[in-house]
């Protein structure tokens, strides 16, 4: 089993690096959320509150959800594990995307599953090609919605679609980690479909637009008896006080959720825009990244290399089995611009 490796985030030589190869939030953690981090250190030696209490109550009241139905969890990296480890197991089938989140396929395989991957159509989910490779032995359905690396988005039709058409014992699993940065009509984050049965389940974090995902902090919105099982799967303490405690005050921080949407959707255009200008293919994105598309392994790796030179760091998606991408992460106006204008010349120079 091959290990997760992270976006990198230094260079040998380079003091000053622009690090944009995992996603986190173009802007910091939320001011507020620093605050509070600060405020709970010196109570940093009592355990945390087991149940999250707080922090769920905190979170459905921003999302207009039932705390009792969420589950809290050490980044959303942890619940994905646990809900594999609970449903999945030896003899047992994960479906996925032909280039979906590598995380689902490595927690899959450390419990013993066999994952099938299904064709992709222009870069985005296939949900025929996924309901094809369902079998008696699935148990679980993951999709990425946006995916990384590619972002694009399947519609909310089309993910009910799936959803009624997988057998009622398949566990679906949608990971809604760049929601926050969607602003399209057809997009549901998997509420909807949560509501409306007894096997579905939508995760979400606060790694992205809440820029805090150094602490670690995650959540689950799931059916009753789902809610039971992670509950008694997940460690007792796998939220620190210190997360709760800036989770709770991201999610009040006025304007913060409108402000980092607004400069991303900006961002991403102005940015993907100079990147065709300069003759490079640009994958349409939903989400707080664009996946650069080189044409041919070699000159991604070259780009990768100019970029480096230039204490730029973006991600290399060869572990999805796009050696020919890049993915970049919309940073600010100023790291935007930058990556731009290094892929600009980088064309220049290489064609
Ligand atoms: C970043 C990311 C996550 C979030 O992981 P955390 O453990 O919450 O930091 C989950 N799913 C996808 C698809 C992601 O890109």
């Amino acid at each position: 089993m091959p290990p997760y490796v992270g976006g990198e985030s230094a260079i040998g030589g380079v003091n000053r690096v622009i690090k944009l190869s995992s996603n986190e939030g173009a802007f910091g953690p939320p001011p507020g959320a620093i605050d509070a981090m600060r405020e709970a250190a010196g109570s940093a030696y009592r355990y945390p509150d087991g149940a999250s209490t707080s922090l769920r109550r905190a979170i459905g009241k921003a999302f207009d959800l039932d705390p009792a139905r969420i589950v809290c969890g050490n980044g959303s990296d942890d619940l994905i594990g646990l809900l594999i480890q609970s449903y999945g197991g030896a003899g047992t089938e994960l479906v996925m995307s032909a280039h979906g989140f590598l995380i689902y396929e490595i927690a899959a395989k450390l419990a013993g599953m066999v994952v099938r991957k299904a064709a992709e159509r222009n870069l985005t989910a296939d949900i025929d090609a996924m309901l094809a490779q369902v079998t008696p032995a699935t148990r679980m359905v993951f999709l990425a919605n946006p995916n990384n690396p590619t972002g694009s988005l399947v519609p909310a039709a089309a993910v009910r679609r799936l959803r009624d058409a997988l057998p009622g014992d398949v566990l679906l699993v949608l990971d809604a980690a760049y929601a926050e940065y969607v602003d399209r009509a057809d997009y549901d984050p998997g509420i909807e479909l949560v509501d409306a049965g007894h096997n579905t389940v939508m995760t979400r974090t606060f790694s992205k637009m809440f820029g805090l995902g150094g602490a670690r902090l995650g959540w689950a919105y799931a059916p009753e008896a789902v809610v039971d099982v992670l509950n008694r799967t997940r460690m007792p303490f796998n939220v620190s006080s210190l997360a709760a405690a800036a989770g709770i005050a991201a999610l009040t921080e006025a304007g913060w959720v409108e402000k980092c949407r607004s400069h991303n959707r900006q961002a991403r255009a102005t940015l993907r825009e100079k990147l065709v200008r300069a003759g490079l293919t640009v994958h349409p994105s939903d989400a707080n990244f664009v996946l650069v598309d080189l044409a041919t392994a070699a000159r991604a790796t070259l780009a990768d290399e100019h970029l480096r030179q230039r204490g730029i760091i973006v991600r290399n998606v060869a572990a999805y089995d796009l050696p020919q991408c890049l993915r970049v992460t919309i940073g600010t106006d100023e790291q935007c611009d930058a990556v731009a204008e290094a892929l600009t010349a980088f064309v220049a120079l290489h064609g």
